[in-house]
């Protein structure tokens, strides 16, 4: 099974970034452009994993992340913030909301991928363990 991966970003360039990165690695990607989509979106997919930019228009990332903690159908799924946040305490205020982890900007095309994966378990990712 392939493993579905949302993207909610509002940057087109990270956007197109991101998703390249995860289908170049065989993962099914949908994205979303703000936190009101993103919400539909994980509660009609429910993927396999949420990767959530916080700044975002209208709905931040924390906002959004504590609304995707409503749904107990989203329990399992991990949820990994996008910051370019480099603030003492955002990383304890991205957990506080739900997140599982997070990831800074700007995205580093050599760590990206194992990065993800690093949060989602191990039969569901593309490129396994090598050792
Ligand atoms: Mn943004």
């Amino acid at each position: 099974m392939t493993t579905k991966i949302l993207v909610i970003e509002d940057n087109e360039q990270n956007r197109y970034l991101v998703t390249y990165l995860l289908e170049a690695n065989g993962y099914k990607v949908a994205t979303a452009k703000d936190g009101y989509e993103g919400i539909d979106l994980a509660n009609s997919l429910l993927p396999g994993l949420i990767l959530l930019d916080i700044q975002l228009p209208g709905m931040d990332g924390y906002l959004v992340a504590r609304e995707l903690r409503q749904n107990p159908a989203l329990d399992d799924v991990p949820i990994v913030a996008i910051t370019s946040y480099a603030m003492v305490g955002d990383r304890e205020r991205v957990l506080a909301t739900g997140c599982n982890g997070y990831i800074e900007k700007p995205i580093n095309p050599d760590t990206f991928l194992a990065e993800v994966e690093s949060h989602l378990p191990a039969d569901t990712t593309t490129t396994g363990d090598s050792s």
